[in-house]
């Protein structure tokens, strides 16, 4: 007989992520089906992990309202799963009368729609508390409750919360086939594994078009829009440490220059409409353009030492709000087209899906209490493990530094490799340690911390 669930959350994305994590509080067998070998493997790894209050969304969309919700949860629920945040805040910089035009009319209408703490500052005010950005700023929107936070640890937080609350977590499981039963659906992949739901959420970010044609629905279509970065090395903060970016045009929100979470700078994205979704190269009309954005921003931090550069891939559609389509006759709810601020807005949509599953589909109520989880902080103003004295004192293994650049212990490998939701591939590992994620890219620590993978992996599967 095949596995029963009474919901099936396909993609572990961090809206798919959050939207496990508020089922788990339901008395409800709930699986999080994931395509990857591991969660937050997709869109959700390559994004400049700003956590946005919202106003620069578009007004009186549904996009608006769950960002907004998702930015006040975060700032409660983080917290509470040990995501470390930094209110940096940010600024959007005027340099030509018309530019000047744009952040005033901007300020006016951010103050109309009700986001009291954002602010028009003179140029003279900017060059006082900034000094880096290029000289003639005129004016600037002055944001102070931007927020830059985690974007690996994030999604991790959330599904290791719905496993450790009950749900099941099954990768790498990609949804090939979809059949109408009695109670819902019957799912199945290309290992021929089957499994039933009663209601079925797809949150297949950049691929979720392909899981709607599987059961006929074609509501929306794809447009890919491919964002490139450059990450600074950590000296560039000293220069750099607040979110800024050009006063927007029609056609483009421009390229921010941000401090990460991890302490270095980020300079990115671009905004390219491809055509294969899985072009993630980084081109040389790519840099060109985030070059010229740091020498249109802050000039001084032009040949600052790179430590890497990457793209990601927003998963934009034909439509510009979120696509969040209730089918429930067909118990079939789809939560897609989360393009550009899906970090900022899981939380909100997560609290929407809730809405729109209780009681709809089943009636029932939260359950309590919830058994909290609590993940590292990997962040660079957090205490590290090997400088906090009572850890190195209750295990060593956090004074054995095993990555140099980021200065990762063997502690923090190995608790990462024991997590219930262990890393399934060295590059998850990364993105839950920040271990080889420094200067060399893992050319020094990286045959010791595949070792300690592969002791973990063998241990796991005997
Ligand atoms: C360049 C860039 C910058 C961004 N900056 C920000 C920012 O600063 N702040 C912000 O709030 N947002 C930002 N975003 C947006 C944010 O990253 C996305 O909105 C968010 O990651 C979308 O999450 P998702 O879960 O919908 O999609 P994904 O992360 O793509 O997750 C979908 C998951 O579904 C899985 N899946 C697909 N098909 C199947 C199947 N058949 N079976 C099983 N699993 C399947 C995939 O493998 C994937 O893991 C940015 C995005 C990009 C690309």
């Amino acid at each position: 007989m095949s596995a029963q669930f009474d919901i099936a959350v396909i993609g572990a994305g961090v809206v798919g992520s959050a939207i496990a994590r508020d089922l788990s509080r339901y008395d409800l067998k709930v699986v999080l089906l994931e395509a990857n070998t591991d969660l937050g493997d997709e869109s959700s790894k390559g994004n400049s992990a700003l956590m946005t209050e919202g106003h620069d969304t578009p007004a009186g969309s549904l996009e608006r309202d769950l960002v907004v919700r998702g930015y006040q949860r975060y700032m409660t629920e983080a917290p509470q799963l040990g995501l470390p945040m930094r209110k940096t805040g940010a600024i959007m910089l005027a340099w030509t009368d018309e530019q000047r035009a744009t952040v005033e009319k901007l300020v006016e209408e951010v103050h109309s729609e009700g986001f009291h703490n954002v602010h028009l500052l003179e140029g003279y005010e900017v060059a006082r508390r900034w000094p880096q950005f290029r000289p003639g700023v005129l004016c600037a929107q002055w944001m102070p409750d931007e927020i830059i936070a985690d974007p690996f640890s994030t999604p991790y937080a959330y599904v290791l919360d719905a496993v450790t609350n009950g749900v099941a977590f099954w990768r790498p499981w990609r949804v090939s086939r979809a059949e109408r039963n009695a109670r819902g659906w019957r799912l199945s992949n290309n290992r021929g594994d089957v499994l039933d739901a009663g209601l079925v959420i797809n949150a297949g970010g950049i691929r979720a078009d392909m899981v709607e044609s599987l059961v006929g629905h074609s509501d929306f279509v794809m447009r890919p829009r491919r964002g490139q970065y450059i990450l600074l090395d950590k000296p560039a903060r000293a220069i750099h440490d607040i979110i800024a970016y050009p006063t927007p045009t029609p056609a483009s929100r421009g390229i921010l220059i941000s401090p990460t979470i991890f302490g270095n700078v980020l300079v990115g994205p671009t905004a390219e409409e491809v055509e294969d979704r899985d072009d993630r190269g980084v081109t040389e009309a790519g840099l060109r353009a985030l070059r010229q954005a740091i020498d249109d921003m802050v000039p001084s931090l032009r040949g600052m030492p790179v430590n890497t550069i990457y793209a990601g891939m927003r998963p934009a559609t034909n439509h510009s709000d979120y696509q969040i389509i209730p089918r429930f006759d067909e118990r079939w709810l789809t939560v897609a087209g989360i393009r550009s601020t899906g970090f900022s807005g899981a939380l909100g949509i997560a609290e929407h899906v809730m809405s729109l599953v209780f009681p709809n589909v089943f009636d029932k109520q939260p359950v309590n209490p919830v058994r909290g989880v609590r993940v590292p902080d990997l962040s660079e103003t957090s205490i590290r493990p090997w400088a906090d004295p009572e850890k190195i004192g209750a295990d060593p293994a956090y004074t054995d530094m095993l990555c140099h650049c980021e200065r990762i212990s063997v502690g923090e490998v190995r608790d990462a490799l024991n997590s219930p939701v262990p890393p399934a591939s060295i590059k998850a590992l990364k993105r839950r340690t920040r271990a080889m994620f420094g200067r060399c890219q893992g050319f020094y620590c990286g045959a010791r911390v595949q070792a300690m993978f592969d002791e973990a992996k063998v241990k796991r599967d005997a």
